[in-house]
């Protein structure tokens, strides 16, 4: 029997996740090991009895005895607190969804990596983070990642049986997010309700917010770089607001290959669980005719600044990959408690950059977790500094 785990199960990923293991047979085929949440601890507990899982684990210690009354008498062991997290990370699994949200989700990731097996990478942050780390740990166990976003999905689509020497491009897509048809002049007044909703995925609130401002397309660009070691400079973003067009990759005799499919993460995490085999999945199937058209345009430079920033921590390499998360984790926290407006959090990372490169090396190579972690640390401790005079102004 496949043995899987879930971290961040309660979450949009983790629960697209949970629905595929229950629909492929739940705990007459997989032995789950470990599933973890932030803080639901009653979602976490009914997951946890459905899939019957061997630990649940959930990130907030505090939280522990109500997860242990909620799993009293099931057999499910309770544990609670980033170690636990760990802990349930160094439990041997088979196939390991990497779905936490931001820079929490490396740890656990790094962890799984450690007995082999299959990682299902959803958290992107984990490459912009520590792509060469997590990539060179993969290869030392023997581990495999496997791409979970829906645009490295399909360019791993593209890719099955063709030479990574032969690609000449790879161009992801992007709706444009909420704000795509905005004037500029009121994106400043964006609210967080406003940020919140996107026109084609349900995802995250903080992966929808970062949709609109196009942060999660500049992390999603190293990511491309980083996963499947191409040049940035043959990495392309287009606006394709139908969100049909995943991704395309270009080839040295001209042809391209573009991978297509209805905006619904069970497509991309169904063939990461299912790989190299092709399952039914339940996926709404494209009717292209009803479509009927599929327009593409380049991104607006000054609407969606966030992709400049990720080409010069791209140049920069090293660990401003570390300080771009961290930073953009606390602009967007920011923006999110109403602390600084939509516009201000590419002003608030670019400034961390820009700071935290005349202070340190940040292009120097992560020789380990810990230095990524403590990068990390300084990019959200000036984070914080930046934040905190904007709103004194
Ligand atoms: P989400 O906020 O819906 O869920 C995140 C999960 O992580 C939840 O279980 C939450 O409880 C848990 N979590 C949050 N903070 C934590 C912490 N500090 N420690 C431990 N657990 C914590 O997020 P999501 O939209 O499912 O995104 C998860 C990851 O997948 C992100 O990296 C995101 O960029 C990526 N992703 C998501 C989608 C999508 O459709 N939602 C698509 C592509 C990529
Ligand atoms: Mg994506």
């Amino acid at each position: 029997m496949r043995s899987v785990s879930v971290f961040g199960a309660t979450g949009s990923i983790g629960e697209s996740t949970f629905d595929l293991l229950m629909r492929q047979g739940g705990p007459d085929t997989y032995r789950t090991v470990a599933l973890t949440g932030g803080r639901n601890v009653a979602r976490l507990a009914e997951q946890a009895k459905a899939l019957r899982a061997e630990v649940a684990v959930v990130a907030d210690d505090r939280l522990l005895p109500d997860l242990r009354a909620a799993l009293a008498g099931t057999g499910v062991v309770a544990a609670a607190g980033q170690n636990a997290l760990l802990e349930a990370a160094d439990r041997p699994a088979d196939w390991t969804m990497s779905g936490i949200v931001g820079a929490a989700g490396l740890g656990p990731g790094f962890r799984a990596l450690s007995h082999g097996g299959t990682l299902a990478l959803a958290n992107k942050e984990s490459l912009v983070t520590a792509g060469p780390l997590l990539m060179a740990e993969a290869r030392r166990h023997g581990a495999r990642v496997l791409p979970v976003d829906s645009e490295h999905s399909a360019v791993f689509q593209a890719l099955v049986g063709e030479d990574m020497a032969a690609v000449e491009t790879i161009t992801i897509t992007a709706s444009g997010g909420a704000f795509r048809d905005w004037p500029l002049d009121r994106l400043a007044q964006a609210t967080v309700a406003e940020a919140s909703t996107h026109p084609n995925w349900d995802m995250g609130q903080r992966i929808t917010i970062d949709s609109a401002s196009m942060f999660n397309k500049a992390l999603e660009v190293i990511e491309t770089h980083e996963f499947f070691g191409i040049a940035p400079d043959r990495i392309e973003v287009l606006v394709h607001p139908e969100s049909l067009v995943h991704a395309v990759v270009g080839f040295r005799d001209g042809g391209m290959i573009g991978h297509l499919g209805a905006p619904d993460m069970r497509h991309a995490i169904g063939y990461a669980l299912n790989w190299p085999e092709r399952k039914t999945l339940p996926v709404a199937r494209l009717d292209l005719a009803a479509a009927g058209r599929l327009t593409f345009s380049a991104p607006d430079p000054v609407r969606y600044p966030a992709l400049r920033l990720a080409r010069e921590v791209m140049a920069a390499g090293g660990l401003c990959g570390a300080a771009f998360n961290a930073a953009k984790e606390c602009a967007l926290d920011a923006f999110i408690d109403g602390r600084i407006g939509f516009t201000a959090m590419a002003g608030v990372v670019e400034e961390v950059l820009s700071r935290l490169s005349a202070a340190s090396a940040l292009g120097k190579a992560a020789a380990n977790l810990d230095m990524v972690l403590e990068t990390d640390r300084d990019a959200r401790r000036v984070a914080g500094e930046i934040i905190d005079a904007t709103q004194g102004n």
